[in-house]
């Protein structure tokens, strides 16, 4: 059995450089293969692992039979496209500061087609969120505010948020936010169920909705109103300001949640120590997702 292939060189710190370490598809293959089954190959259909499989396009199981491909249960599953092209978004994504539209990567990729590339997008907010699964802990505040989603959408979207206190400087750790209809005990507790370790510290402001939490779970300390929105305000602002300035047009609600999944990957990853590491934990998130289908990601046409 072959271990976890790493880069030959440093990592690769421009389009161009990454693409020369990944020229080939068995190149790309094989570097998937790998990250994807470092204890050799695992069969995704009965569990069984063959620690001498090598790397191919197609792998028969040589316990019950059934083909595999490195993209089989993952956001790439089915995809006709180069395994290299899939890296270099991830790299691009991963390597590149600020945010980016569907039009940027159709420019990357030089797709013929924009749905494809606004497709490849949003599969690529669902592996950051699948990778930025650490929860909040320690000292958490936790608070909500609004924000719209400018182009033609009228109105607010309300988002609810938690940032960790990093003790004693003070400053913000892990975050993570949601969009919600409706403040209630209810949608606190599961915001909180999902996204902060039962045992944290919670700054909580006035609102009766988070009056109910739970005290054998969290230690709940009810701040004063303006110094415990003032941190999650700026957050949720500057979230709405990122948006504003790469997604231009707006966006539609049903989708908030995934660039608000991009937003945090983004700030919880900029903890990490450079960009290798960024493009690791991203790349964990592509190959460990459950496919979605372009049906299921929306029902409408792309709308930024
Ligand atoms: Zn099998």
């Amino acid at each position: 059995m072959q271990a976890t292939p790493t880069l030959r060189n440093r990592f690769p710190q421009t389009v161009e450089e990454f693409r020369k370490e990944f020229h080939s598809e068995t190149i790309s293959q094989h570097f998937l293969f790998y990250k994807r089954w470092p204890r050799g190959f695992e069969c995704p259909y009965c569990n069984w692992v063959n620690e001498e499989q090598q790397p191919a396009k197609t792998i028969i199981c040589s316990h019950c039979g059934h083909p595999t491909s490195i993209t089989t249960n993952t956001i790439m599953h089915g995809t006709k496209k180069p395994l290299s092209e899939w890296l270099v978004s991830i790299w691009w994504l991963a390597s590149t500061d600020g945010g980016h539209s569907a039009k940027d990567l159709q420019r990357l990729l030089q797709l013929s087609s924009y749905q494809t590339a606004w497709t490849w997008l949003q599969k690529l907010r669902m592996a950051m969120a699948v990778a930025d699964n650490k929860p909040c802990r320690g000292t958490v505040e936790l608070c909500d505010s609004t924000i719209s989603l400018g182009g033609d959408n009228r109105g607010e979207e309300h988002i609810l948020a938690a940032a960790e206190i990093i003790m004693p400087s003070g400053i913000t750790g892990r975050i993570k936010m949601q969009p919600f209809n409706d403040l209630s005990n209810d949608t606190v507790t599961h915001f909180l169920a999902k996204h902060v370790a039962t045992g944290s510290s919670l700054v909580v402001p006035e609102n009766i909705a988070y009056q109910g939490i739970d005290r054998n779970s969290y230690i709940t300390v009810t701040g004063s109103e303006s110094a415990t929105t003032f941190r999650i305000e700026q957050i949720i602002a500057s979230f709405e300001l990122w948006l504003h300035k790469i997604h231009r047009g707006g966006v539609a609600n049903k989708h908030l949640q995934l660039y608000l999944d991009e937003f945090c990957f983004r700030s919880n990853s900029a903890m990490l120590s450079d960009s290798e590491a960024v493009f690791n934990l991203l790349l964990s998130g592509v190959l460990a997702q459950k496919s979605r289908s372009y049906k299921n990601l929306t029902s409408t046409s792309a709308t930024e």
